[in-house]
This record gives C-alpha cells, sequence and structure tokens, in this order.
C-alpha cells in the first residue's frame, strides 16, 4: 500500500501557469502570465552577474538588506516585512499558518487560483463567493464568514478579472469582519492602480486590524524567474511567519536584483505609462473588433468572445501567429481569455491577429 498524504492533498489540482511554447512557431509572444514587457531593469542583470561570484555562499536569512531598501521605498519598518520565494511562498505560509482542518477560507468566484489549491492543502474548507459584474461583491464576503472562518483572501485588482474594489469597500470589508479573521491583501498589481485614494494595505495594516499586504517583483519589476515578493503585516504576523519560514527562503541573486531593481528610480513610472497607454489602445482596439473588454486596473485584460467555441477559436489563431495568452476556464471564465499588456510592438501584433481572425 502506498503512504498516503493528508487526504486534502489529494483535491489540490497542482497549479497550471502561463504557456511559453508552440511546436513549430519560432518566434513567440508571450503574454500569458502578466510579466512586464520590458524584461528586468539593466541594473538587476548586473547584480544577479554580480551574486552569482558568491553563489557559494549561503543568503543572508534575515534578508536586512533587501528589507532596508523595501522599507526605504514604501516608507515603512523593515521589521515589519518578510520576504518570500515569490508572493505565492508567503500567501502559502499565511494560509497554513492561519487556515487549516476545521477552518473556513473565503474568497471572491473568480479570485486567484493560488488561494484555493494551498487553501486545500492547509485542508481549510474553501468558501467562494459570487461577484457582481466580475466584481468582488463586499457584501457576499462578509455574509460568508462564519464562525470557523480565518482567512478572507482579496486580489486588489483582481487577477484575472482585473477588476478593483473602490477603497471605501475594502475599508468597509476590513472593517465588517470579525477581528479574529484575518484579511490578506493581496496588491500584486498595486502599481498598475490610478484610483487616487487607493492603498495597497499599508494603512489598513497599520490601523491594526488584522490584515496582511503581500507584494511582488514579478509584475512590474519584471523579476518574475527571481522569485520575490515580501508581506508587510502585525508584529505578532511577522513573528509568526519567520517561525514558519525555511531560514534561506530567499536566494541571494533574488535579494540583491531586489535591492538594485528598487534603486532604478524611473522604472515603476516607465512602465506603468506605458501599461496605462497600452492598456487603454488595446482596450479600445478589441471593443471595436466587437469583443467584450473587462475594464482592468492591471496589466492585463479578460477579454470575453461570448462563448468557449469562440474563445478557443481565437487562441488557437493567436497561437498559430506565435501569441500565447491564458484560458482562463480554470477561473470559471471558459468565454475569456486573459491577454498580458505587452510591448507596443506585441500589442499591435494582437490587434492585427485579432482583427483577422476566421469569422472576426
Ligand atoms: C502573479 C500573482 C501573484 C504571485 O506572484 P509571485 O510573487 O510571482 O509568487 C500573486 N497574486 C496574484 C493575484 C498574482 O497575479
Amino acid at each position: 500500500m502506498p503512504v498516503m498524504p493528508r487526504p486534502s492533498i489529494l483535491s489540490v489540482e497542482p497549479y497550471v501557469g502561463g504557456e511559453s511554447k508552440v511546436p513549430g512557431v519560432n518566434r513567440i509572444v508571450k503574454l500569458s502570465s502578466n510579466e512586464g514587457p520590458f524584461g528586468p531593469p539593466p541594473a538587476a542583470i548586473e547584480a544577479i552577474a554580480k551574486a552569482a561570484q558568491e553563489a557559494h555562499r549561503y543568503p543572508d536569512g534575515s534578508a536586512k538588506g533587501l528589507r532596508e531598501a523595501i522599507g526605504a521605498y514604501h516608507g515603512l519598518d523593515p521589521a515589519r516585512i518578510v520576504v518570500g520565494n515569490g508572493s505565492d511562498e508567503l500567501l502559502a505560509l499565511i494560509i497554513l499558518a492561519y487556515g487549516g482542518e476545521g477552518t473556513e477560507l473565503v474568497m471572491s468566484a473568480h479570485g486567484f487560483l493560488m488561494y484555493e489549491l494551498t487553501g486545500r492543502w492547509a485542508g481549510c474548507q474553501i468558501i467562494k463567493v459570487p461577484e457582481k459584474n466580475l466584481t468582488t461583491d463586499v457584501d457576499g464576503l462578509i455574509a460568508a464568514c462564519g464562525p470557523r472562518t480565518r482567512l478572507v483572501m482579496l486580489a486588489n485588482p483582481n487577477n484575472p478579472t482585473g477588476s478593483l474594489l473602490p477603497q471605501s469597500e475594502v475599508n468597509r470589508l476590513r472593517a465588517s469582519l470579525r477581528e479574529d479573521i484575518l484579511l490578506v491583501l493581496d496588491s500584486a498589481y498595486a502599481e498598475y492602480v490610478e484610483a487616487p485614494d487607493y492603498d495597497p494595505g499599508q494603512a489598513l495594516v497599520d490601523a491594526g486590524g488584522n490584515t496582511v499586504m503581500t507584494r511582488t517583483f514579478s509584475k512590474v519589476w519584471g523579476l518574475g524567474g527571481m522569485r520575490l515578493g515580501w508581506c508587510y503585516a502585525p508584529a505578532a504576523i511577522i513573528d509568526v511567519l519567520n517561525r514558519v519560514r525555511g531560514p534561506f527562503n530567499v536566494s541571494a541573486p533574488a535579494m540583491a536584483a531586489g535591492i538594485a531593481a528598487l534603486a532604478e528610480r524611473d522604472w515603476v513610472a516607465k512602465s506603468v505609462a506605458h501599461n496605462t497607454e497600452w492598456r487603454a489602445r488595446m482596450t479600445q482596439g478589441l471593443t471595436k473588433l466587437g469583443l467584450t473588454v473587462h475594464p482592468s486596473h492591471g496589466n492585463f485584460l479578460l477579454t470575453d468572445f461570448g462563448s468557449a467555441e469562440a474563445a478557443k477559436a481565437a487562441d488557437a489563431h493567436l497561437r498559430s501567429r506565435g501569441l500565447i495568452v491564458r484560458g482562463v476556464g480554470s477561473y470559471a471564465l471558459p468565454t475569456c481569455l486573459r491577454i498580458t499588456i505587452g510591448t507596443a510592438e506585441e500589442c499591435q501584433m494582437v490587434l492585427d491577429a485579432m482583427a483577422d481572425r476566421p469569422n472576426g
């Protein structure tokens, strides 16, 4: 008889990331994982190469330099920051530490899939709350919380829908949750948001409620391959995460890359300006072609083709030109594709391909 894991683990479907290859096509344009289109910041590439010289040394397990750099950049106390092997690692540690058998994890119906996958690993019961207009329904989340709820997971903006909850709604959510429910604000796309009153989570964490903010270097910073994320949380939660994380959970090249990236002062402004421009141009272009494009506050567009067949056909047509986007059937959105905002040329390639798709 084989050894068996805890039963809930066999209900976890392996996460399938955005694809990166099409057989027989030479030039591939990968628009399937919301990676920044400009590559890593040049200073980060240099820092990674330099760190290679010291690859025989264990990294600084306290991540002091990186936490100080993040703290200085965002105006946060470095002691209240924990860094992780991607924000995915931190989300997992949080869910495993605060969830578990006999508890419930509440999330939005089209919320980020990793919450459900890790929640099952932890043994949580997953409660998915229907959305309104592909946007998180705060009243629904509040109503879904019961005595066993320990975690409410919210990506804002959300992936894959691109929708943004107004700050007043996020604040109302926190204020309406019991104090012993941890609100996890996943702000992976924070940099792209333009709403003037948007708080990626810092203010709510500081307000003292049980709120955690997670952030990533994988999107606007162009460092997805380095696996680097961080979180900001009340001291008691930081203490828990420092107990359960691996002692060397972030590699030295990743930390060096993060520090160097933060020093590139106009990187975010340049990337965001490009994103804002092309998000609007792509939205307009795809809409003109008769497609429904959901308003996006991130670096991607959830585009609805009206039927699962039409979405599949569009996907195949894009692929034939080397353009890889993301099917979102696993998010219960089978009629849609999620398209990352690429370079100007890449965006134009998508618009051109869509303009002459069969039966388009
Ligand atoms: C990309 C993404 C993450 C994960 O980022 P990593 O830091 O690369 O692990 C987390 N949450 C959301 C909503 C994302 O889209």
